[in-house]
């Protein structure tokens, strides 16, 4: 009779943000995880458009977009998922999870996000069902590790990631304010936000 073996499955983890600009803190987060959850890719996922204008004006997907391939071009590991960006409008993180899913059939996923975002986890639409598409990865800075009430130990993990303190909201004020945002993101980013003009005043 045939041995029947469970294939071993793919590690692929998947970085979901606005990347509005796609920073060094977003990439040291994804290769720390990378590292201690030993996964095989690391996808970045930029989110759609939204629908409504929220408090801020978020730069066009295709800008955000090739910001984070530009950021992750050198890297084998990490590569850039369109599906958020082509499914159109605002973004939730159990659509991202159901078709990423159903396109990496022998993959386990690792969502990674502040652990400040997964705090909030409880409140969002389909929680069980998050939880039964990926395992959660939330990212820290270094002694600040959250107490989980609620979260599902099994399907939660934490990790410390130095060089917390960028934030896309820093950067963009930086530019705003004609102040340099070199080494805060990859030099290829800094090239494109002043070739695009973004986040000027004028831009
Ligand atoms: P903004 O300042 O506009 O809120 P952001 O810097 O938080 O932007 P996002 O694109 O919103 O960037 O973040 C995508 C994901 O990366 C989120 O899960 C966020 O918590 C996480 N993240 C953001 N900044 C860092 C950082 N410095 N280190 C690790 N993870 C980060
Ligand atoms: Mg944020």
């Amino acid at each position: 009779m045939e041995e029947q073996t469970e294939p071993v499955k793919r590690r692929l983890g998947v970085m979901g943000g606005t990347f509005d600009p796609i920073h060094h803190g977003h990439l040291v987060a994804a290769s720390e995880v990378a590292a201690k959850f030993h996964l095989d890719e690391v996808v970045f996922v930029p989110t759609g458009e939204p629908w409504q204008k929220s408090h801020r004006k978020v730069s066009p997907a295709e800008d955000r977009y090739l910001m984070t391939v530009i950021a992750t071009a050198s890297n084998p590991q990490f590569s850039v998922s369109r599906i958020d960006i082509d499914r159109g409008g605002p973004t939730y993180t159990v659509d991202t999870l159901r078709e990423l899913r159903s396109l990496n059939e022998n993959s386990d996923l690792f969502f990674i996000t502040g652990a400040d975002a997964l705090a909030q986890i409880l409140t969002w639409r389909d929680t069980d069902e998050l939880f039964s598409l990926a395992h959660f990865i939330g990212v820290t800075r270094p002694g600040h590790i959250l107490a989980n009430p609620g979260l599902p130990e099994d399907r939660v993990s934490f990790v410390e990631v130095p060089a917390l303190a960028i934030s896309s909201s820093d950067c963009r004020s930086r530019v705003a304010q004609d102040e340099p945002v070199w080494y805060l993101v990859p030099d290829g980013v800094v090239r494109y936000i002043d070739k695009r003009r973004l986040y000027r005043h004028d831009g």
